[in-house]
């Protein structure tokens, strides 16, 4: 995967990693079971620091999102979270999203890729996401104006819109991409959109040798689904990213296997891009391939490199044998059984 651009740090500790852990709710304590065996069977010299959100939290009496769990969070840099569900209807906000704006976490990065023995109707995706975190229609600015009529109100500004942009661009310069495509919907709404296409084509003038390619996003959603290999490197806000990166998982096989990085200036926090999946919690049915791929971001962002291409070859390897499949992906293999292969082959690294 390889993600250098997303270190927020340049120098780190590395006698011993101090990571938040977040277990999360639904699936999430059984995937994030798993990675912290793949985590120890890397002989990293990591201390979890764990801490409880979500509904999990809830129900022990805490709040949603507490002052302690902020506090391990903005203390060791570094978060490792679990899908968290965000009662409905409650008043109660999106953790999720709290946790991107308390700490600024204003790029979602996540890559997409074809891995060779998932069939779906597409090969060769490999692309990656650059989705604003911060604003856009999630700002959380609505008004009920009647009974019968809300509004929800879209920020885009041009600071944030170029501090993704450039960490897009930057992104591709580093991998010798040379095409960046900007996705918005400026023909109607030109001023917010408007703005932020305005602000990518600001930007690429700082990069001569990549081109910015546009694109509406109703159209990208359809050259995706028919033309995915087209594409590599995207910029693009809040709520198309959201939605462009569920569809391109699609592509490859599923949610059960995307993560996603959320990066600040100072914090970053690693995730899966599914939800709780409260359908199958408990049952040890669970895919924990996306937080794991969380995990191999995370050593990225830590600079353990060697470790991270460890992790990363392992789950390639276990998902090379159908017979480790999870439900999600046609297989019968449990959530356990998963674990236990990909422990075999971390420890086979020597
Ligand atoms: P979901 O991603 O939880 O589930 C959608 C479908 O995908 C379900 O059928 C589920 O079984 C399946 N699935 C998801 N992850 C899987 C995995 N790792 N292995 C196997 N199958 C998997 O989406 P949802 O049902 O819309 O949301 C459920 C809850 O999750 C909601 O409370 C929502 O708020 C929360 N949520 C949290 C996050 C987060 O914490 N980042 C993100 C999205 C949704």
């Amino acid at each position: 995967m390889v993600i250098s651009t997303l270190r927020a740090r340049e120098t780190l500790d590395l006698s011993a990693h101090k990571i938040t852990l977040i277990q999360g709710d639904g699936i999430g304590p059984e995937i994030s079971d798993v990675c912290v065996g793949a985590l120890k069977a890397l002989n990293l010299n990591v201390h979890f620091d764990i801490q409880e959100a979500g509904v999990s939290a809830l129900d022990k009496g805490l709040p949603l999102l507490s002052d302690d769990v902020l506090k391990s969070i903005q203390t060791n840099k570094i978060c490792l979270k679990a899908p968290l569900t965000t009662p409905i209807g409650k008043g109660f906000r999106s953790v999720n999203v709290a946790l991107r704006k308390h700490f600024d976490l204003y790029a979602n990065i996540r890559p997409i890729k074809s891995i060779d023995t998932i069939k779906t109707r597409f090969e060769h995706v490999d692309l990656i996401i650059f989705r604003e975190n911060t604003e856009d229609i999630y700002a959380g600015i609505e008004k009920q104006i009647s009974e019968t009529e809300a509004h929800s109100i879209k920020i885009i500004t041009k600071e944030k819109t170029e501090r993704i942009v450039r960490k897009a661009f930057e992104y591709a310069k580093e991998h010798k991409v040379n095409i960046v495509t900007v996705v918005t919907k400026a023909n109607i709404m030109k001023l917010s959109d408007g703005l932020f296409l305005d602000t990518a084509r600001l930007v690429q003038k700082d990069y001569p040798d990549i081109y910015l390619e546009e694109i509406l996003v109703d159209n990208m959603c359809m050259q995706l689904v028919m033309y995915p290999e087209k594409y590599n490197v995207i910029v693009t806000s809040n709520l198309y990213g959201d939605i462009l990166s569920d569809l391109a998982a699609g592509l490859v096989g599923g949610l059960g296997l995307i993560a996603g990085a959320n990066i600040g200036e100072d914090v970053a926090i690693f995730e899966a891009v599914h939800g709780t999946a409260p359908d199958i919690a408990g049952e040890d049915k669970a895919n924990p391939t996306a937080l794991l791929n969380a995990c191999v971001m995370m050593l990225e962002h830590m600079n353990e490199t060697e470790k991270a291409n460890i992790l990363e070859q392992s789950i390639f390897k276990v998902l090379e044998d159908p017979k480790n499949f999870t439900q999600d992906l046609g297989g019968t293999a449990k959530t356990s059984d998963y674990k236990k292969r990909l422990i075999q082959e971390i420890q086979s690294h020597g």
